[in-house]
């Protein structure tokens, strides 16, 4: 399935935009954000984000009430379990829980793919995350309320079992095991694979999307097909990749450009046949898998 939305795009010929990443603020996402940004991808700095919001709602609490509408759920009832926290591993949600009368902890697992968000509000706010129909689930505390929509792969698991759902993952840019020789092991071990696709490979390295894909190529000047095993220097782009999660987690807005203000936060993602910001050549896109990708074919040329 190819399914991107392209941002709306301000930029004029000619502007030279800077390459190189800003010092962001300290953490500044306030409950009852959006857990996505208008045209950003879930990438695992907005699941890191959306990790934290679900903390500050509900870690430390005990649900008053909760639904989760997905069959295999239907039945299961986590009222009166206490929360005990909210991680993100990659792109995957693992809210940790604790059952009345059980020493066995659980997790409530979710991911977001392309359209999945969790939102929390106060006890009685409207909820303005979309239709009743897409929630799937609702856990009531007493100071919030987290709603989630179109989530996926929702399970409860024992917590001892997370290694089943997330112990594939290649490391974590967000995540305590960041490795960025182990992730640069996992790109060479399969040379063939064009980086494009390498990039997306969770496997390998846990949280990027097809946003930080595309603008850690261009930012290293790799045209997206370019074999993995023909990357120079394969390191340093592993490194850029989670430098850019790094540098966006705790806002909302995705930017590789240094520059917040709609229509500047990327080279190529989404950029369609706009202007190179540094060279001027129209930026190209094509199908690479199941996903698109955005590149400028004058500064990413093929090898
Ligand atoms: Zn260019």
């Amino acid at each position: 399935m190819v399914d991107e939305t392209e941002s709306c795009d301000s930029h004029t010929p000619g502007n030279r935009a800077r390459l190189f990443l800003r010092e962001l603020p300290a953490w500044s996402v306030a409950a009852g954000a959006p857990a996505r940004h208008d045209g950003a991808m879930p990438e695992g700095d907005t699941v890191w984000n959306t990790a934290r919001l679900l903390h500050r709602a509900l870690a430390g609490t005990r649900l008053s009430g909760a639904e989760l509408r997905v069959p295999a759920l239907a039945t299961t009832d986590l009222t009166g379990w206490q929360v005990i926290e909210s991680v993100s591993r990659g792109k995957h949600l693992l809210l940790r829980l604790g059952a009345p009368g059980d020493d066995e902890r659980h997790t409530l697992h979710s991911h977001l793919r392309m359209d999945g968000a969790w939102r929390t509000y106060a006890p009685g706010q409207r909820w303005t995350g979309g239709p009743g129909h897409e929630i799937r689930a609702v856990l009531r505390a007493p100071r919030a309320v987290a709603v989630g929509y179109h989530l996926h792969e929702l399970a409860l698991v024992p917590t001892g079992d997370e290694e089943r759902i997330v112990g594939r993952l290649g490391p974590d840019p967000l995540g305590d095991d960041w490795d960025v020789d182990e992730v640069t092991r996992r790109l060479l071990a399969e040379p063939e694979t064009a980086v494009g696709e390498a990039l997306l490979d969770q496997t390998k390295l846990a949280g990027v999307g097809n946003l930080y894909r595309c603008e850690a190529l261009f930012l290293r000047g790799l045209s997206p097909w370019t074999p993995v095993g023909e990357v120079p220097e394969p390191a340093l782009l592993a490194a850029l990749a989670g430098r850019l999660l790094v540098a966006n987690r705790g806002r909302w807005t995705q930017s590789s450009t240094g520059s917040l203000r709609r229509g500047e936060t990327t080279y190529v993602h989404g950029r369609r046949g706009r202007p190179c910001r540094r060279c001027g050549t129209p930026i190209r896109v094509a199908e690479q898998g199941e996903r698109i990708t955005y590149w400028c074919p004058a500064c990413q040329p093929a090898r």
